[in-house]
């Protein structure tokens, strides 16, 4: 039985007030059934941990660095994030990957480097409209998980998957519940191939997830909470998604 996992990914969004606001919200609306989780930018790591040390509400960022230290001027190292008391980060989502050109072996040695410091790496994989267009869409995520699982090894289990197809992200424009279990079936699949604790792992859909499609999606026999982006800056969207998983 997997608890499902719903992980709000803030992305360059918020401000001190705005955040304390919306973390505000979230804690008043506990206990939630499913594990939840903020993913927030790096500056507001701080006040997140304090927001958020009381309860059973998970923090954590949305990038991080492959190296450990050293000179690498704008990164930030796993070790940072650890000092912040981060449970999650998010390595490979697809505007990282558009907009920083990081490929497959790149996302794959920030998730190594995560597992190594204690963190839980939750690896975006997911195909754009062109590549479902052409046929290529299972293609594409078995390549990018591949090499994660190369990498990470007998580790591979400890990982959390989140299925992004791009062309669903920041959209209004979900994968239909059937095409996103495809998906997921595929990617437990794979992962079953690769380690024997690919039943126990969480495989995340993200991608326009809403109050009002998320217990549908959830429902779905192999998809175990949500990555959420623009819901999860409102509390009330946020919370509704949080209880829909639960
Ligand atoms: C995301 O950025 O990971 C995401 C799923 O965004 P949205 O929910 O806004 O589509």
């Amino acid at each position: 039985m997997r608890n499902p996992l719903v992980v709000g990914n803030w992305k360059m969004n918020g401000s001190r007030t705005a955040n304390a606001e919306l973390l505000g919200g979230i804690v008043a609306a506990r206990p939630f059934v499913c594990d939840v989780a903020v993913c927030v930018p790096y500056p507001y790591l701080a006040d997140t941990a304090v927001a958020l040390a009381a309860g059973d509400i998970r923090w954590g960022a949305q990038d991080c660095s492959a190296q450990a230290d050293g000179a690498y001027t704008g990164d930030v190292s796993v070790g940072m994030l650890a000092d912040f008391g981060c449970r999650y980060v998010i390595v490979g989502h697809s505007e990282r990957r558009a907009l920083h050109a990081e490929g497959d072996t790149l996302v794959a040695e920030k998730a190594k480097a995560a597992l190594a410091r204690g963190l839980t790496p939750i690896v975006c994989v997911g195909e754009t409209l062109a590549q479902r267009d052409a046929g290529e869409a299972q293609a594409v995520v078995k390549r990018q998980l591949s090499a994660v699982i190369h990498i990470l090894g007998h580790c591979a289990g400890e990982m959390v998957v989140a299925y992004e197809p791009v062309w669903a992200i920041g959209t209004g424009r979900s994968a239909s519940p059937a095409q996103a279990q495809e998906m997921h079936a595929v990617i437990r699949a794979q992962l079953q191939a690769a380690t024997a604790h690919a039943d126990a792992m969480r495989i995340l859909y993200g991608g326009s997830v809403k109050p009002d499609n998320a217990a549908i999606l959830f429902s779905q026999p192999d998809i175990d909470g949500g990555l959420i982006g623009g819901a999860s800056l409102k509390a009330v969207d946020f919370i509704a998604i949080c209880r829909a998983a639960s």
